[in-house]
């Protein structure tokens, strides 16, 4: 093996750590940040970070947290997982541009979160999109797309766009899903965010239409549409 790829092989690891920690904050994102405000006991809630990290021993004890002995949902280990892959793909995309590689993989990490709250609670919440268009915003000022004019055009056409179909829909699009095509927007850029919410539309259509002839669901349920947007922008972060 020569340097080089020595060089490379250790970035990789480094990055898949990375994604691996990521991945640690969204179980903890998706566990506390929901429940709020909720009265936090004084001296934090005692856990340690391998509840949120459980990848190393969850297949091992039957899901149960061996330092707090509450059960762990197989999404802790699946987001670990997934936020893994996504930094992976980053770095083989674009490892060559770092801060760019930083900015996407945050961006990453944030929409996968995003996807498991609402796949959990049908919420998107505040809390987190509030700051995220603060950073999509600011990272447009980072060399690379978008550029500032394209990030605000993004955000406004994304936001704008939904807006519309919450009219339409009369109540059938949430308010948190045309708040998220916002941002979205603002980490795309225009005209790549309408093409991302464009896929996401598409592929939440396909879903919807396969529950409904499947039967896993009624006309009258309630559907996540937040985890097809971030489909649709993670696509898009990737292809750009
Ligand atoms: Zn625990």
């Amino acid at each position: 093996m020569s340097e080089l790829n020595l060089l490379g092989a250790a970035s990789f690891g480094l990055v898949v750590l990375l994604g691996w920690l990521a991945g640690g904050i969204g179980n903890w994102a998706a566990d506390v940040l929901p429940r709020r405000p909720a009265p936090a006991p004084a001296g934090g809630d005692g856990r340690v970070f391998w509840h949120y990290l459980t990848l190393f021993w969850r297949p091992f004890r039957h899901g149960i947290c061996p330092h707090c002995g509450e059960p762990r949902p197989l999404r802790a280990p699946l987001l670990e997982l997934a936020t893994m892959a996504a930094f992976a793909l980053v770095w083989w995309r674009f490892g060559a541009t770092p801060v760019r590689a930083g900015v996407t993989c945050l961006y990453a990490a944030f929409l996968l979160t995003v996807a498991v709250i609402d796949l959990e609670h049908r919420r998107v919440l505040n809390v987190m999109l509030a700051p995220a268009a603060l950073v999509a915003l600011f990272a447009s000022l980072l060399p690379g797309p978008p550029s500032v004019l394209s990030a605000v055009l993004g955000g406004a056409a994304g936001f704008g766009f939904f807006f519309l179909i919450a009219l339409i829909g009369r109540g059938k699009m949430g308010a948190g899903d045309v708040k998220l095509a916002g941002v979205i927007g603002l980490m795309l850029g225009f005209p790549a965010a309408i093409t991302a919410l464009v896929i996401g539309i598409f592929l939440g259509g396909a879903a919807a239409i396969i529950l409904l002839i499947t039967h896993r669901a009624g006309r009258k349920s309630t559907f996540a549409y937040a985890p097809y947007l971030v489909l649709g922008a993670l696509v898009m972060l990737l292809m750009r």
